[in-house]
């Protein structure tokens, strides 16, 4: 499966840095279309140029779950998740929040929380506590190395 980031992104793109998009490079188109400051149809060249086709539906496919990600950039696909619980018991919002609960390899007893299993598949909820988000933000990546399947994803900008 290929990664949202840039230089994936950028590999797609058209690569001319023609500068029609009003970024000076291709590169810099892809790390806003990361960061959905971007839309893809802002690329001429690669709606108009037949030539491009191919390259055009690999990127509107990659794009996709941003239209799910959440406010710090979080993707989950649900299609991945088997329930097996690590992240929500690794983030280490989940362990301060919740002592009685996550902090001891439980579930979740409380709403602070940001994941939870609902149905056998991971939920986030109070995503702006999320330590990759806001001021103070710092590489967090408990939900991400913990997780066998590579369920949950950041976009990074
Ligand atoms: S319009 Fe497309 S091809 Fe031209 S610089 Fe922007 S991203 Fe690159
Ligand atoms: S990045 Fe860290 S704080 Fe954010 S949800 Fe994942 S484990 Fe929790
Ligand atoms: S997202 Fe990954 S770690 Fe979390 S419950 Fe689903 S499979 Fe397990």
């Amino acid at each position: 499966m290929v990664k949202l980031s840039p230089m994936n992104l950028y590999q797609l793109l058209p690569k001319t840095n023609c500068k029609e998009c009003g970024e000076q490079t291709c590169m810099a188109f892809a790390f806003k279309l990361v960061s959905r400051e971007r839309e893809l149809v802002e690329c001429r060249p690669l709606m108009e140029d037949s030539k491009y086709a191919q390259q055009k539906k690999e990127l509107e496919e990659l794009l996709k779950p941003l239209e799910d990600a959440t406010e710090t950039g979080m993707i989950i696909y649900p299609e991945r998740c088997v329930g097996c619980g690590n992240c929500v018991v690794a983030c280490p919002v989940n362990v301060s929040e919740d002592p009685h609960g996550c902090a001891i390899g439980l579930g979740p007893k409380n709403d602070r929380v940001i994941l939870r299993i609902v149905d056998g598949k991971v939920q986030a909820y109070n995503v702006s506590t999320c330590r990759r988000f806001g001021k103070n933000k710092i590489l967090c990546n408990g939900c991400i190395v913990t997780c066998p399947t590579r369920a949950i994803e950041f976009a990074e900008g």
